[in-house]
């Protein structure tokens, strides 16, 4: 039988899994979930056999469930291949204290990768399941780093096109070559004269113009979204927990059965949600070491039950866990709340109107699970030195918060379960801030000479994403004001063949 996606915020709000995908969010601005969390089949030494790839088939099958064998293993196969640059996707490589799984060998360095690489083809696959001829159009503002690996993800995809928005003055001069240099006839990078909100504002008024949706239609396009809170972001996420316990199996590190840990550096709490959901699929696993950088909204909820953004926004070394709002915790609110919709949208309501709310005595079991703490900027930087020092191992500013949390972790607690740190970013994609950390003196070099000093110090051999953008061409040179944004999507789409300025 299918399993049914229900909202976070309407308990009569139903959906297949191709329609949750293609939806993205649910009405009222819920988030689907799925109606129970499915159990893993058969035996973990038997998935210790397994590739990347099959255990991913064996994960995502039980979510997916109105996917075909070959609707599902089409879209596993496309994703998971040359565009990550190991055979096995993901490496587990133990180094100190811990096991650090590499999560970015895909085309972004990243870990979002992992994800933005398989969901154009569920995006694609969910459109054909539901009779929906339209081209996909992926439009997305961006302040850097998701731009460029959704388009990573869906350059070249058949039945899909990009547009990515971001403000021409407002990300790193390295972020924007990232882009601009993008190849792919689908993709459009479109430069924008004013900041982030600007973008922001722009694409959601898009995404909310019925005139402009019919307008689409009529050419055979429809907008859809990337976005983080998508389950077919989430669902391939899950995946690389049980590849890592497999791996570990298979490698005789633990027996079958004996329980792990793992630590995450968390933005959006969406990796580590993914975490919890292998748990409760049945994977062996002790606590979920939640880590955040100074923006510690997550430490302090988890510490006291009551989530605050009304606080100082930090920027930080980690500037993708830099994040007040974490998205994804609404689903854990939701499980935590007895999956009531009811009691889950008054919280939410409070955070939007209040910016705040505290969950019941009752509800906070359900977070024992999760241990939480966080780092400084100065604890981070050590991090990366004491690592490097002790092991030669150079890690990216995001997992040095994971590392440092799990060191403040062992000092609590004393636990000997065995660990695996997850590494969201090669130390290539920060190398500014890594340098930094690791050799000061350096700081008056530009930052290519910095990748160069970065390969002379790990031996790591230098990303084809940091190589590219040396010597890539730029393909995208269109800036615009705000108000002509629709105007761009217009004529990316080839509604419109000039705009008058
Ligand atoms: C997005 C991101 C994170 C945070 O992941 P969430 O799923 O948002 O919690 C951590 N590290 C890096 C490098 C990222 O890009």
């Amino acid at each position: 039988m299918d399993l049914i996606y229900r909202s976070t915020r309407d308990k009569n709000e139903t959906a297949t899994a191709s329609e949750a995908i293609l939806r993205g969010l649910a009405g009222q601005g819920g988030l689907y979930v799925p109606d129970r969390i499915p159990k893993l089949e058969g035996s973990l030494t038997r998935l210790s056999k397994m590739s990347y790839q099959e255990i991913a088939y064996e994960v995502m099958k039980l979510y997916l469930t109105d996917f075909t064998e070959d609707e599902l293993r089409y879209c596993i196969d496309s994703a998971y291949d040359e565009k990550f640059d190991t055979p096995s996707i993901a490496e587990l490589v133990k180094k100190d204290n811990a096991w650090y799984l590499e999560l970015f060998h895909g085309a972004t360095i990243a870990f979002k990768d992992m994800a933005l690489s398989i969901l154009p083809y569920l995006l694609t696959t969910s459109a054909k399941k539901n009779n929906i001829s339209n081209e996909i159009v992926i439009l997305t503002a961006t302040s850097g780093d998701t731009g460029k690996a959704a388009l990573a993800g869906f350059a070249d995809v058949e039945g899909t096109s990009i547009i990515v928005f971001y403000p021409k003055d407002g990300v790193s001069p390295i972020q924007e070559r990232q882009m601009v240099t993008q190849r792919g006839d689908n993709t459009h990078v479109i430069g924008i004269r004013g900041n982030f909100d600007d973008a922001q504002t722009g694409v959601k008024k898009m995404f909310s113009d019925p005139e402009l949706a019919r307008e689409l239609d009529a050419a055979g396009y429809q907008f859809s979204s990337a976005n983080s809170i998508n389950i077919g972001r989430l669902v391939p996420q899950i995946v690389y927990y049980v590849y890592t316990y497999a791996n570990l199996l298979s490698r005789g590190e633990i027996k079958e059965g004996e329980r792990i840990n793992f630590v995450v550096p968390t933005g959006n709490f969406g990796n580590i949600l993914a975490a919890w959901y292998a748990k409760k699929m049945g994977l062996p696993v002790a606590k979920l070491i939640c880590a955040s950088n100074e923006n510690k909204v997550l430490f302090d909820f988890f510490r006291t039950g009551c989530y605050d953004r009304n606080r100082k926004f930090i920027l930080t070394s980690s500037p993708s866990m830099d994040i007040l709002i974490s998205s994804n915790l609404e689903r854990l609110i939701y499980e935590a709340a007895g999956r009531d919709a009811e009691k889950n949208l008054a919280f939410m309501k409070q955070l939007s109107d209040q910016g705040s709310y505290t969950v019941t005595e009752e509800m906070k079991e359900a977070f024992s699970d999760f241990y939480g703490n966080y780092a400084s900027e100065e604890e981070t930087a050590d991090r990366i030195r004491d690592l490097y020092e002790k092991t030669g191992y150079i890690i990216d500013t995001h997992t040095a918060v994971a590392s440092a949390v799990y060191n403040k972790y062992l000092e609590e607690t004393g636990d000997t379960t065995r660990t695996v740190i997850a590494s969201t970013a090669s130390p290539y994609k920060f190398t500014r801030s890594v340098m930094q950390a690791v050799e000061p003196s350096l700081s008056g070099q530009s930052d290519f000479e910095l990748v160069d000093q970065l390969y002379r110090l790990s031996g790591v051999k230098i990303p084809a994403a940091i190589e590219d953008i040396r010597t890539a061409p730029v393909l995208h040179d269109t800036v615009c004001d705000k108000e002509d944004m629709c105007s761009e999507v217009k004529r990316a789409c080839g509604i419109i063949d000039t705009i008058h300025v």
